[in-house]
């Protein structure tokens, strides 16, 4: 019997919508439970990002310090990775604030649009990169899969095709988003 690959998905800067995706495989995610074992994830319990990880997706741009140290991490513990969707391969969404600067949206958000205690949190925020990267800006992707967020159907067709042995190529029919 072919072992289990061992997967991971990952969350960075982003909204979920790509892992809500991921599950919207719905039924088929009982056949990729046969193929795969899910070693670390939002969807899991597992504090650590382990190592030995064949195939990892990661959802979100690189925002924030503690993004790129657990970026770079999983980068040296996986075979292949894969930027899923488009806050993960632009930076999309999460990089509007590039233009404006962190200490502007900071204000914006804690001070100007409080209506109680407006303060800037000093120790519960995650320290911001000054501008939000993609993946590929900070460590070597394998794969890109675009899309806001891509389709179930895109992901499952990626992750057939990972399992098969082959890197997916999306030039043919299959829907972004
Ligand atoms: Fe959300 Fe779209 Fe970014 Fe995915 S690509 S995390 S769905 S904003």
């Amino acid at each position: 019997m072919k072992p289990k690959a061992r997967v991971a998905t990952v969350w960075l800067d982003g909204c979920s919508g790509c892992h809500m995706s991921f599950l919207d495989m719905d039924e088929r995610l009982i056949d990729l439970a046969e193929q795969i074992e899910l070693v670390y994830s939002p969807l899991v319990d597992t504090k650590e990002f382990p190592p030995g990880v064949d195939v990892t997706l990661v959802e979100g741009a690189v925002s924030s310090t503690e993004d790129e140290r657990r970026i770079r991490l999983i980068r040296e513990r996986t075979r292949i990775l894969v930027s899923l969707g488009d806050c993960a391969v632009t930076a999309n969404v999460p990089s509007l604030r590039n233009p404006i600067g962190v200490d502007a949206v900071l204000h914006r958000a804690y001070v100007e649009n409080a209506t109680l205690q407006p303060q800037i949190p000093q120790d519960s925020l995650p320290a911001l990169l000054p501008r939000v990267r993609p993946v590929h800006a900070v460590v070597t992707v394998d794969v890109f899969m675009p899309g806001c967020p891509p389709s179930a159907d895109t992901i499952n067709f990626a992750l057939t095709e990972l399992l098969d042995g082959r890197l997916p190529d999306f030039s043919g029919s299959v829907r972004f988003g």
